[in-house]
């Protein structure tokens, strides 16, 4: 039998970062990454938006603004220092709606309390910099440091430099059971692996490793789908920022904004539409029965609950899965924009939001749940790729006093904390 000191379970952007701020904080541990794909980055880290998000939205002096601000510096200058490519092109926040003023002043403020550059324009300025969009309040928001990066090129450098510097990390690794007294592994295809500690940075199934721990019955991953359209090049404008409307106070949902890809291709979009499946992209790819009705039933409570006006964003973005209601959500942003310019995109990714199983709730952050030999990341959502080297040396710091899979195994069903 194999034994390795850490586990870590998924080859996303979290679980690579995780392995290397361990192999530079144990140079000399036995590290190990089991990823179930043929490749890391499969999922949400290899199919998102790229975009490198300055942190105005968060709550000043909260831990998700600090990761946000500290993430976006030090994955900007990753891609510089690797010469990957990163379209620096800044973004510009426009109020859709009179009623989105209030939103744009705090937003500024906001911006300033959590140190990121920000100016106001007037609609002067706006037309200046941004000709094809338009503004229902005349001013707008210029933000100078969002940036777009490249996800695939990153967890391919990624990996290679984790393997370099001594992890394992093993593709078609897919974790089955877990026997957690004995702190053994199992994979799907028959090997079985010792550890001294685990860490599950597993994504859309991270609900399921920590449940395989022992922990973690009370929450549920349910995945909303993240579709995108392309602009057309025939549409007759350019941009030359990323174009986001004023987000929702209460949801802080993005709502369909434009991201202008390094290759200077322009998507619209994510949506945020219910899926029924842990990796259900396309038609009926990965629904399961009870599971799909698990996550049905799920979604109904919340809709019974209604927190932060659930109810409502459940039906904005629900219509937004068809072309037509997308279009005027896209339109409010670029008035030229015609439904002939939006082109299908291949790109579609799975946001897994966190939903309490208790209070009946989605959570808005990411939750980490412990023992003395284990830590379960779940719910890491957007800005996670923006946030993930400091996120990993932050997870790194939660691990209470890590051991080597030679030491006796302890009980290890007590002591879980969020
Ligand atoms: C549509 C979309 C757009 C987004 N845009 C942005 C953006 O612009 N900026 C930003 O900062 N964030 C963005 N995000 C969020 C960001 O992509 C995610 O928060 C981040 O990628 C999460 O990384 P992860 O490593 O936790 O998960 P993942 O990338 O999903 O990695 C988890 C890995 O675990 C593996 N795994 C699962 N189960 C097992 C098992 N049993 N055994 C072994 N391996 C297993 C999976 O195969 C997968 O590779 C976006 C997300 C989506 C969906």
């Amino acid at each position: 039998m194999q034994s390795s000191d850490f586990i870590v379970i998924g080859a996303g952007i979290i679980g690579l970062a995780v392995a290397r701020a361990l192999k530079r904080a144990y140079p000399e541990a036995r590290i190990r990454v089991l990823e179930k794909e043929a490749e890391p980055g499969r999922h949400s880290s290899g199919r998102n938006s790229g975009v490198l998000h300055s942190g105005i939205y968060y709550a000043p002096g909260s831990l998700k603004a600090e990761l946000c601000r500290k993430g976006r510096e030090e994955m900007a200058a990753y891609h510089e220092t690797r010469h990957l490519p990163l379209n620096r092109c800044g973004k510009i926040l426009v109020p859709t709606a009179p009623e989105d003023a209030p939103q744009l002043t705090n937003l500024y403020r906001r911006a300033h309390e959590n140190g990121v550059r920000v100016e106001k324009l007037d609609e002067a300025a706006l037309r200046e910099l941004e000709p094809a969009t338009r503004s229902a309040t005349g001013e707008a928001l210029w933000i100078p440091d969002t940036a777009v990066g490249t996800p695939g090129e990153v967890l391919k450098t990624l990996s290679q430099e984790v393997r370099a510097l001594g992890v394992d990390v093993c593709c078609h690794a897919e974790v089955a059971e877990i026997d957690v007294a004995a702190r053994k592994i199992a994979l799907r295809h028959g090997e079985t692996i010792s550890f001294g500690y685990a860490v599950n940075a597993a994504g859309l199934h991270s609900d399921r490793i920590a449940q395989k721990f022992g922990m973690g019955q009370d929450y549920a991953l349910l995945p909303f789908k993240g579709l995108y359209w392309k602009l057309s090049t025939d549409a007759g404008f350019r941009l030359n920022h990323l174009i986001y409307p004023v987000p929702d106070a209460k949801t802080l949902t993005l709502g369909v904004h434009t991201t202008t890809a390094t290759d200077g291709a322009i998507y619209l979009g994510p949506t945020a539409v219910p899926a029924f499946g842990r990796e259900h992209y396309r038609g009926l790819e990965s629904v399961r029965l009870p599971e799909a009705a698990r996550m049905t039933r799920d979604l109904a409570r919340m809709f019974l609950h209604d927190q932060d006006g659930y109810r409502q964003q459940a039906w904005q973005e629900g219509r937004r899965y068809f072309r037509r209601w997308f279009f005027e959500a896209a339109r409010e942003l670029l008035p030229a924009v015609k439904p002939e310019h939006l082109l299908p995109a291949a790109r579609v990714g799975l946001h897994p939001r966190l939903f309490d199983r208790k209070s009946g709730a989605l959570l808005k952050d990411f939750v980490l749940l412990k023992n003395s030999h284990s830590l379960r990341i779940l719910g890491a959502t957007s800005p996670a790729w923006t946030s993930a080297f400091p996120f990993a040396r932050y997870v790194c710091a939660q691990m209470d006093s890590p051991v080597t899979s030679d030491q006796p195994p302890q009980d290890l069903t007590q002591g879980a904390s969020s």
